[in-house]
């Protein structure tokens, strides 16, 4: 079963600390490290660390091995990534700031990264690879092939961590920087999602009419300006804003449904209004799943990226209109033949030792 972070951190660390307090980083030993209000996610803010910890305290799987190896990776790149900030030259945060216009503050907190230019990702897995059982060692080994096949020859590529429900590293994204050029990292079956759980350090008002709500968009950059827009939206007020609760599916064929079931009852997708109207088929698989209600952004051919950069340095005005967006959603239901589908399924025995009475499956529909 899942634990809280303040408990993981109180038994394993011996730091004492409750949900929204900042306190001892158990890595880098500096008083920045805050835990999530909700007690799902520890992350301390120091600029050189930036090390985290999820609620997981489950049952290791065969999969934890390759987990921990990638939040390493992550730690790597993203350090990496801010270090290009001092940098000249057109480079991966150039990229997201000058070209994408995102804001400073949600390329530190987000969990974004550039593969560095010198850098063994075999000496990580070396390192794992003693006390492994048989089984471990091949997902190890699998994770090494395709991860290798992605980090080479990709120096300088932006890289986007996707993470399941519990915050730990599923996969990566490795984008060339001012080209369409892509690499997929997907070691599991579960894709996860990118840029859910950012949080500010301290307690802060949040955007009431966003309380309760998880906007989920396609691509990358969405997530990322909106999150600037609230950014750039709470300095102009003077107001110190948490962030949006909000992340990105990466792609209609590779949406983690479930991983968007586990994080809110009632997500909120916003789909790119392509002309070919291949946007709402992100919403359309969906409801295989679950309920959803759903909004796009007005003009032919745009997305959320392009909606909140066509008002420049106009926030209050970008903010306005995209709480206007929000509140005029449209629902979709679950779609019925999948919800009977589900039942049906529950409703058979699983197998010859299925010892449940009738009541109990009665139950579980
Ligand atoms: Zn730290």
């Amino acid at each position: 079963m899942p634990k809280n972070v303040s408990l993981i951190l109180g038994d394993k660390y011996g730091i004492i600390g409750r949900p929204g307090q900042k306190v001892e980083c158990p890595f880098c030993r500096h008083k920045t490290f805050s835990i999530k209000r909700d007690d799902t996610l520890g992350k301390c803010f120091h600029p050189s660390c930036g090390r985290y910890i999820t609620a997981w305290g489950g049952e290791l799987s065969s999969a934890s091995p390759v987990q921990e190896i990638l939040q390493q990776v992550f730690h790597d790149f993203h350090v990496a990534l801010l270090a290009q900030a001092d940098q000249t030259g057109s480079n991966a945060y150039r990229y997201l700031i000058e070209e994408r216009k995102i804001h400073p503050q949600v390329v530190v907190d987000s969990m974004l990264g550039v593969v560095p230019g010198e850098y063994s990702v075999g000496d990580l897995f070396e390192a794992a690879r003693t006390d492994l059982k048989e089984k471990e060692l091949v997902i190890l080994t699998q994770a090494e092939e395709k991860l290798r096949r992605c980090t080479d020859g990709s120096a300088g590529w932006l890289c986007f961590f996707y993470t399941d429900a519990y915050h730990r590293i599923v996969g990566i994204r490795f984008r060339k920087p001012y080209e369409k050029q892509i690499r997929y990292f997907k070691p599991f079956d579960q894709a996860g999602l990118f840029g859910h759980g950012l949080f500010k350090p301290h307690k802060h008002d949040a955007e009431s009419s966003f309380n309760d709500i998880m906007i989920v968009t396609e691509g990358e950059f969405n997530q990322l300006q909106l999150q600037s827009l609230l950014l750039r939206h709470s300095e102009a007020k003077g107001k110190d804003l948490d962030y949006i609760n909000a992340c990105a599916a990466g792609g209609i064929h590779n949406a983690d449904y479930d991983c968007i079931r586990k994080l809110a009852r009632q997500p909120i997708i916003c789909y790119d209004n392509d002309a070919s109207e291949a946007g709402i088929e992100l919403v359309e698989r969906a409801r295989n799943v679950i309920s959803v209600e759903a909004f796009t952004t007005p003009r032919a051919d745009s997305d959320l990226d392009s909606f909140i950069r066509y008002f420049n340095e106009d926030h209050s005005s970008a903010w306005e209109a995209l709480k206007k967006l929000v509140a005029e959603r449209q629902s979709y239901p679950r779609l019925y033949e999948a919800v009977a589908q589900e039942v049906f399924r529950v409703r058979q025995r699983h197998s010859n030792n299925d010892q449940r009475r009738e009541h109990e499956i009665n139950k579980e529909v």
